[in-house]
This record gives C-alpha cells, sequence and structure tokens, in this order.
C-alpha cells in the first residue's frame, strides 16, 4: 500500500519552493526593515495555552487543535503563533530588557479543518507582534506596512478592512446589545449559532451560514457603543490610515474568529478570482489584555498573521528565477575524477555546480545536464585533459569555446554574469 500524506498537508516540492523563497524573503525583509526581529518558538505548547488565549467558545480552541496527550500532560500543535510568542516574552526578558519589543515569526500552523483551495490543516504563516505600544500610530503603521509589502508583491485588488472591538467594557456591552437583539430572531438561526447566542453571540456575525448572516444583517454596529476612549483610538487609527495615503473600509461586522482581540481589529482581501471562496490573506489586530492573562505584565500588544499559501495563490504564477548553474560532464574514467574537483573549485568560487558520476555518451550527459536547469555544461574527456583545456557549453546560447584548465572557474563565472541570449529560458 502506497502511503499518503495526511489529508491537507501538502509537501512543498522542489520545483515550488523557488516562489517560496521567494516570498519568505519580501516577508523577512519587509519584517527587518521595520525593527522586526525573528523569533521561533516550538510547534508544541501546552494545550492550556491556546484555551486561555484564544477563548474556549471558538472554532479553534473547540474543534480544529490536534492534540497530543502524553502521560499526564496535554499538548496541542499550534494553532496561529500569537500565544506561543506572548508566552516566551512573559516567560524571558524580553518585556524587561526593552520598552517595546517588535518581533516576527515565520512557520508552519496546524488546524483540523475541512481542506480545500487556500484551507489546509499544515499551513505556513508569517506574522508580527509588537508589545509595549498601546497605539494607535503603530497600528496605522502596520497596516500600513502590510499593504505596501502585498501591493509591492504584486497582490492585485487589495480590500482592506477595519473595525474597532472596544477594550472590555464595550466587548461586554456589545454582547448584551447583540444578544438581546438575535435572542428574538433565534429561531432563523443556524443550530450552530443558536448555541453561540449565549456563551460567545460576537461569533455569530463570523458565520458564513446565509440564515445567520441574514439575521444579523440590521444588527447594532460595535462601533456605537465605543466608549469616548475606544472611540478615540479608532479615531486615531483611521487618521493616521488616512495621512498614510492607505486606502480602507471600516467594516463593522469584522469580528475574526479568536477572542483576544480588544480595540483594533483589521483583515486584508483580494477580491481577485484566482484565490476563491478563501479571500482573507492575513488578518490581525490589537490584544491588549493578553500578555496580562497568560501572567505577565500589564503591557499592551498589537499583531497579524499572513498565510503564505494564500498569498501565493494571490500572485501571478511565474516561477521564481533560479541561480545559473554550471554541469560538469566527464567522458571516461579518467575525466571523471577531474570533473569532481573542478565542480568543487566552482562551488568554492561560489558557482553553483554539480559534476556527473553515472557516465555516458556525450548525448545523455546534455541531456542531463538540461534536466538539472544548468546554463552551462563543462565538456572533458582524455583528449581534452591531454591538451590542458576544457570544452565550455553555454547551453542557453547554443554555443561552445575551448577554455584553458587553469582558466575555467574565471570563464565560466564571466559567462554566467552575462545576460543569456533573448528568448532562451536563461537555463
Ligand atoms: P487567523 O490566524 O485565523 O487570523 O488567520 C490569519 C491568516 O492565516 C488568514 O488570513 C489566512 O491567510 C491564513 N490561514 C488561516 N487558516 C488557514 C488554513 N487553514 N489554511 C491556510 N491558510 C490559513
Amino acid at each position: 500500500m502506497t502511503l499518503r500524506a495526511v489529508k491537507g498537508m501538502n509537501d512543498i516540492l522542489p520545483d515550488e519552493i523557488g516562489r517560496w523563497h521567494a516570498l519568505e524573503a519580501v516577508l523577512r525583509r519587509t519584517f527587518e526593515l521595520a525593527g522586526y526581529r525573528e523569533i521561533r518558538t516550538p510547534v508544541l505548547e501546552p494545550t492550556e495555552l491556546f484555551v486561555r488565549s484564544i477563548g474556549e467558545a471558538t472554532e479553534i480552541v473547540e474543534k480544529q487543535m490536534f492534540i497530543l496527550k502524553r502521560e499526564d500532560e496535554s499538548l496541542a500543535l499550534r494553532p496561529e503563533g500569537t500565544a506561543g510568542v506572548a508566552r516566551a516574552y512573559v516567560g524571558s526578558t524580553l518585556h524587561n530588557r526593552e520598552p517595546v519589543s517588535r518581533l516576527y515569526y515565520l512557520g508552519p500552523m496546524f488546524r483540523a479543518e475541512r481542506p480545500q483551495r487556500g484551507r489546509y490543516r499544515q499551513f505556513w504563516q508569517a506574522g508580527v507582534e509588537i508589545y509595549g505600544d498601546p497605539g494607535p500610530g503603530c497600528d496605522a503603521e502596520l497596516i500600513d506596512m502590510l499593504v505596501r509589502m502585498l501591493s509591492g508583491l504584486g497582490v492585485q485588488n487589495l480590500r482592506v478592512l477595519v473595525n474597532s472591538l472596544g477594550g472590555t467594557e464595550t466587548r461586554a456591552r456589545y454582547r448584551e446589545a447583540l444578544a438581546a437583539y438575535l435572542r428574538p430572531k433565534s429561531a432563523e438561526l443556524s443550530e450552530h449559532a443558536r448555541r453561540r447566542l449565549e456563551d460567545n453571540p460576537l461569533r455569530i456575525l463570523d458565520s458564513k451560514n446565509p440564515q445567520d448572516q441574514a439575521a444579523v444583517a440590521g444588527a447594532p454596529s460595535i462601533l456605537e457603543l465605543l466608549t469616548p476612549e475606544d472611540r478615540a483610538h479608532f479615531e486615531g487609527v483611521t487618521r493616521g490610515l488616512g495621512a498614510l495615503g492607505t486606502p480602507f473600509e471600516v467594516s463593522p461586522g469584522l469580528v475574526r474568529g479568536l477572542d483576544y482581540y480588544t480595540r483594533t481589529l483589521f483583515e486584508i482581501q483580494t477580491t481577485g478570482a484566482e484565490i476563491g471562496s478563501q479571500n482573507a490573506l492575513l488578518g490581525g489586530g490589537r490584544y491588549d489584555a493578553m500578555v496580562k492573562e497568560l501572567g505577565g505584565p500589564d503591557v499592551p500588544a498589537i499583531g497579524f498573521a499572513l498565510g503564505l499559501e494564500r498569498v501565493l495563490l494571490a500572485l501571478p504564477a511565474a516561477a521564481a528565477a533560479s541561480e545559473p548553474r554550471c554541469f560538469v560532464a566527464p567522458l571516461g574514467e579518467r575525466a571523471q575524477v577531474e570533473a569532481l574537483v573542478i565542480a568543487r573549485e566552482l562551488r568554492e568560487a561560489g558557482v553553483p555546480a554539480e559534476a556527473d558520476t553515472r557516465g555516458g555518451s556525450l548525448k545523455s550527459l546534455l541531456r542531463r545536464a538540461d534536466g538539472t536547469g544548468s546554463r552551462l555544461c563543462i565538456v572533458l574527456g582524455d583528449n581534452e585533459i591531454e591538451r590542458g583545456i576544457v570544452t565550455l557549453k553555454d547551453l542557453a546560447a547554443r554555443s561552445q569555446i575551448e577554455v584553458p584548465r587553469a582558466e575555467v572557474v574565471l570563464r565560466a563565472k564571466s559567462l554566467l554574469a552575462s545576460a543569456p541570449p533573448a528568448g532562451s529560458s536563461g537555463a
């Protein structure tokens, strides 16, 4: 029986990895330019961490965690990055070293969801966390950085949604107002929403069910219930975005699936058809109470997470260009060893190179060179060795020259530095 990968967990094969590397490089560069430093936390955390931070009455905690029981421990594969980073921040000395900490992460997350295009059980997220800045300037700056990064990557048709959930007081009042509005309509709600009505009515705003969407259509807006402080904060965010020239829409129905958010909440979507129904590229918000709830100091925080698969789906499919390579093709036994030496010299000079070690006719070696995507092929046989030369073939230009053995690295490098002829693939 052939073993298959777990449903919703995908291999990223070598032909696809160039696009991943290119995206990861842009993410890292963007974050590092803005003063974020990388943090890597474990993929396994105590289950309790996610229950306490994400919230018990959420889809993720109720249904989507992969949980491992070991002796008397319950561990969960992280469904998101914020909780683990906050745990590390609290548990280390980071929180008393800097007044403001800017951290970023990049890695796989796990949720037992029903897989579909753009929704997987293992997926990659990149995100940042800012601790110690109550905003609203840093909220606007963060959203602006993300919009510019996505536009710069070439993602088209961006939609930037922002909302405020207010502080704890506003949240509590809004829960009540929403539940009071929905109770008389409970017969129109889906069964799932009916259950949420008392324990977490905000989740109903998130529902994709058309019945629930119809029921919440006329619901009161949270923005009407903001306290003066919350309102001033939200106005600060929208004013900041205006000043930075970032297009956005205020979306009072935006609540997102995690319970820890306070005040600013945002999501960036693309309306392009290529991505299908999973159109949210990233989401984030403020969670001013989380660090304290996890046993740390009373430090405000904001963050976001972006799904790498989704961004790759939204980007044009052009393959990322790979570095030009060299293939060394020996003909005969003496050349075999010499080819290994040449390949090593090339690599030491920073040229990606591999030598054939399987042998065969010139034709089959050239086919292999093509298969590795090499632009240059260095051919040497007994004749070349005796004459102290090698044949340097430019596979893209379909030309060849003989060069002295001692100059092979230099000549290969200068050929690779020149542009491949127009119309060739460059390989
Ligand atoms: P969340 O952590 O739910 O706020 O999601 C943030 C971003 O992560 C989303 O906008 C998606 O881009 C991505 N994401 C979340 N869940 C999945 C999933 N199951 N598969 C792929 N990407 C996901």
